[in-house]
């Protein structure tokens, strides 16, 4: 059975306080804690364990392909990406100023896990952000096309601080996709940051969105203002293989 107090505490969404009561107030009559530290004691646990809770909600809402961070990231397999300009975008004032980020490069440079690295820094820093292949995009518009709900769509993913639009250009948008793309990328046109990555140059655009005025005007908006990195190493993907021995390893000439 539990104390009234304890089921206070739970009523009061204080849980943390509830589970560790027992424990708590003896150390605080052990160390002869005052009664202001141990009222700040107990605020500080909640705080933080709301926090944590809150940081974890944000992560899992994001629906990142996974949690890698830019500690993982090896710089020095892929020179031709700027250190100082990922560092200026952790500080993650392009959010604030609802700029944009785009990766271009062929596969396995690393554009899905530096997109991954900036949501999670971003959510880290009390942001909201959701992750989208261009394939969920088109899937989603054909089913919410399907039910009437493609207006509720282009709300949802105007909403976060942060879309981020995984593998533009491997395959090409439809009509129906490229046009709620179009009007995502409007409605957050200089209020909320885009990260997109892509393996094709901007120029391939208009094939990737069935129309080049309607690339063109996609184009016009995500780069107003935008950082492009632009990455043109190896593979990290074949590069392990490589070391196992799969590919044959060219040699200079
Ligand atoms: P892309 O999205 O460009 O196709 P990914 O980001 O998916 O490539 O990278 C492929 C794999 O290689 C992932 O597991 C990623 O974590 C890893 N990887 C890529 N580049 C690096 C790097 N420079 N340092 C560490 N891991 C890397
Ligand atoms: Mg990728």
């Amino acid at each position: 059975m539990k104390y009234p107090l304890e089921e206070r505490l739970h009523q009061l969404g204080w849980h943390l306080t509830a589970h560790q009561l027992d424990g708590l107030t003896e150390d605080a009559s052990k160390h002869n804690v005052s009664y202001l530290e141990f009222f700040h004691t107990l605020v500080s646990l909640e705080w933080e364990s709301r926090q944590s809770g809150q940081l974890a909600k944000r992560v899992k809402r994001a629906k990142l392909p996974y949690t890698k961070t830019i500690h993982d990231f090896d710089f020095s397999f892929q020179p031709s990406i700027s250190e100082q300009r990922v560092k200026e975008t952790l500080t993650c004032r392009y959010i604030a100023n609802g700029e944009n980020r785009i990766l271009l490069g062929p596969p396995g440079v690393g554009k899905t896990h530096l997109a991954v690295s900036f949501a999670l820094e971003a959510i880290t820093q009390g942001a909201t952000a959701l992750f989208l292949t261009a394939d969920d995009v088109a899937a989603e518009c054909q089913k919410a096309e399907v039910k009437g709900t493609l207006s509720r769509l282009v709300s949802k993913w105007s909403r976060p601080d942060l879309l981020i639009i995984d593998e533009v250009g491997y395959f090409p948008f439809d009509e129906l996709a490229a046009n709620v793309f179009f009007q995502v990328v409007s409605r957050r046109y200089e209020k909320g940051a885009i990260i997109l990555t892509s393996n094709k140059s901007y120029i391939e655009w208009g094939k990737v969105f069935g129309d080049d005025v309607l690339a063109t005007a996609i184009l016009d908006r995500l780069l107003h203002h935008a950082v492009t990195f632009n990455i043109k190493g190896e593979s990290y993907r074949l590069r392990e293989k490589k070391k196992a021995g799969v590919f044959p390893v060219s040699k200079p000439k």
